[in-house]
């Protein structure tokens, strides 16, 4: 049963969901499926629809990609954030973890020493978390199910509301602040139990550092993703934070009182938001790593 929700304008939030269900028994990761070419594919599609900014046509053509993506997903259920699902899915799932990112991109390369108002091709930032998402949920629908209910989210908005993420000094994300808004409309008894969020994953150069506001809010669950990702890939996972917080989609999750934590390459000079943020940077071994960690973490009680 969908019931129609409130459209709002160009910046309102749009979150997709993958929701499965857990079964009884324990089941195991098959993290050999993760397919880095596969991810790297999903990219090379994303990046034709460059600028995904709202507002654009690419925008909407990311939305109608990731929806048709996961419709052939074994996801029980695909919402956008414009409809609300009543009923059956709290009751019965009492354990779910969200695992987001954003697929909005920056609207021009800002960043760019030559061509500041080209657009921001956003290969890693970040298309590489969505092929991320998409291509876990491939695997999980080849796979047996979890022992905790997976909501993936993919939020709108989160270069902030002129599409220009760090380059705008009123920069905020708008899509993640949107949802815990409305958290109620998806868990109306139980918040979620926790939440991981990626943004730019497939640097060739993957080096993976523990977020401080992520080890504050969700300390556990950064020391066990990084112990699985240290013994799939050791060079990929450093053990010290980064020097500073870093806000993205899981800082609404936290404010939200939902453990949030994120995964990010933040050094990803000198491409960072320039028009050099193509296909060429990423590596299917990067997204791998990450994706392999992502499908053995959500397999680890
Ligand atoms: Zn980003």
């Amino acid at each position: 049963m969908t019931e129609l929700w409130p459209r709002l304008a160009a910046t309102a939030a749009t979150a997709a969901f993958l929701l499965t269900s857990p079964t009884a028994r324990a089941a195991e990761a098959q993290i050999e499926l993760w397919d880095g070419q596969r991810a790297m594919g999903v990219i090379t599609d994303l990046l034709r629809f460059t600028p995904r900014a709202m507002g654009e046509p690419g925008h909407q053509q990311t939305i109608d990609y990731i929806k048709a993506a996961m419709a052939k997903s074994a996801a029980d259920a695909v919402l956008t954030q414009s409809f609300t699902a009543k009923g059956d899915d709290d009751k019965t799932i009492p354990r779910r973890i969200i695992v987001a990112t954003h697929y909005d991109s920056i609207i021009k390369a800002y960043r760019d020493a030559k061509s500041p108002d080209d657009p921001m091709p956003g290969a890693n930032n970040s298309a590489s978390a969505v092929a991320l998402l998409l291509e876990t949920a491939r695997v999980l629908s080849l796979s047996p199910k979890p022992d905790i209910g997976i909501d993936m989210i993919f939020f709108d908005g989160e270069e902030g509301p002129k599409s220009l993420g760090a380059g705008d000094p009123t920069w905020r994300p708008l899509g993640s602040p949107h949802f815990v808004a409305h958290l109620k409309d998806y868990y109306p008894t139980h918040k979620p139990e926790k939440a991981v969020d990626f943004d730019m994953v497939c640097d060739k150069d993957l080096k993976l550092q523990p977020e401080p506001s992520s080890l504050a809010s969700a300390l556990p669950e950064v020391k066990k993703f990084w112990s699985i990702g240290s013994r799939i890939a050791p060079s990929a996972f450093m053990p010290d934070a980064t020097a500073y917080a870093i806000s993205d989609d899981h800082t609404a999750l936290q404010q939200a009182g939902i453990p949030s934590f994120l995964v990010i390459d933040f050094d990803y000079e000198p491409y960072f938001n320039t028009t050099q943020d193509t296909i060429e940077q990423c590596s299917a071994q990067s997204l791998e790593t990450v994706g392999r960690t992502l499908l053995r973490y959500i397999y680890t009680p």
